[in-house]
């Protein structure tokens, strides 16, 4: 597995392999749920590459930035185990090479679900994926159902732009008790985890989307929102400091 904080070095190995390349960005802290995402790129065949940039745009607190968590070396040891064949890991700056001027909007489909509470969220994933998109120029990208607003903003990206890449949903890995994979579980606290399966009890079981947040706010969670949108169920809500997503299908 070859790894490059460089985009230069980077474009040099990228010439060299010029048929099927499979893309899976993330920010790291790898757990099952990404883990599946290179599975399902290494199984389409061609190099899979991953880029690791926890990006600055997408945040709406310098906090919450800081806090991300950033096990480097176990990352790059979970991806070459599973087959990848290169990490790419520049700098903010590298990618940001238009000191931050440029960026990409959506009109719509931002404007829900996260897009009020998290102000300039989406455009920041929407700029850095279209930055990426352009430094690798894969074939097919693979993104997880787990943020399906997101995927659904990177698949009306690509139809808006001509972006000559297919787009690859995965559907969302979940621990053994309901609760979505994601980097930010390793915030929680004890009994805070011990709590976090109720939303996708509650998205699952509930009769309709009051009970499901009567249910959370029962429970403790300070809820964002519960929603339906694209034939899914959606929910957003705070325990303590952190904030968690996930919907299912309806
Ligand atoms: P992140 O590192 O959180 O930006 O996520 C990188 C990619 O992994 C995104 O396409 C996410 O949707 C996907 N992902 C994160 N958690 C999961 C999960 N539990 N199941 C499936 N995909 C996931």
């Amino acid at each position: 597995m070859k790894t490059f904080e460089s985009l230069s070095s980077f474009k040099e190995w990228r010439q060299s392999h010029l048929n099927k390349v499979g893309f899976v960005p993330t920010m790291g802290a790898l757990h099952r749920g990404h883990l599946e995402l290179v599975r399902r790129a290494t199984m389409n065949g061609g190099p899979v590459v991953v880029s690791i940039v926890v990006n600055p745009t997408q945040f709406n607190a310098p906090q919450d930035m800081e806090r991300y968590p950033r096990p480097l070396e176990q990352d790059l040891r979970l991806l070459e185990d599973a087959g990848v064949a290169a990490v790419l890991l520049p700098k903010p700056h590298e990618i940001y090479n238009d000191d931050y001027r440029y960026e990409l909007s959506e009109k719509q489909d931002s404007n829900v679900l996260c897009g009020p509470t998290r102000p300039g969220h989406f455009n920041g994933v929407l700029t850095v994926v279209l930055k990426l998109f352009q430094i690798v120029r894969p074939t097919h990208a693979f993104f997880g159902e787990k943020d399906y607003q997101q995927l659904k903003l990177i698949e009306g990206m690509v139809n808006a732009f001509f972006l000559d890449v297919e787009i690859v949903p995965v559907p969302t890995v979940r621990e053994a008790d309901g609760l979505a994979m994601s980097s930010r579980n390793l915030l929680l606290t004890e009994d805070e985890r011990k709590l976090a399966p109720k939303i996708y009890e509650a998205l699952t079981t509930a009769r309709n989307t009051n009970e499901a947040r009567e249910r959370l706010e029962n429970a403790g969670f300070k809820v964002d929102y519960v929603e339906e949108h694209w034939g899914r169920r959606f929910a957003a809500a705070f325990l303590g400091r952190v904030r968690l997503i996930d919907n299912v299908a309806l």
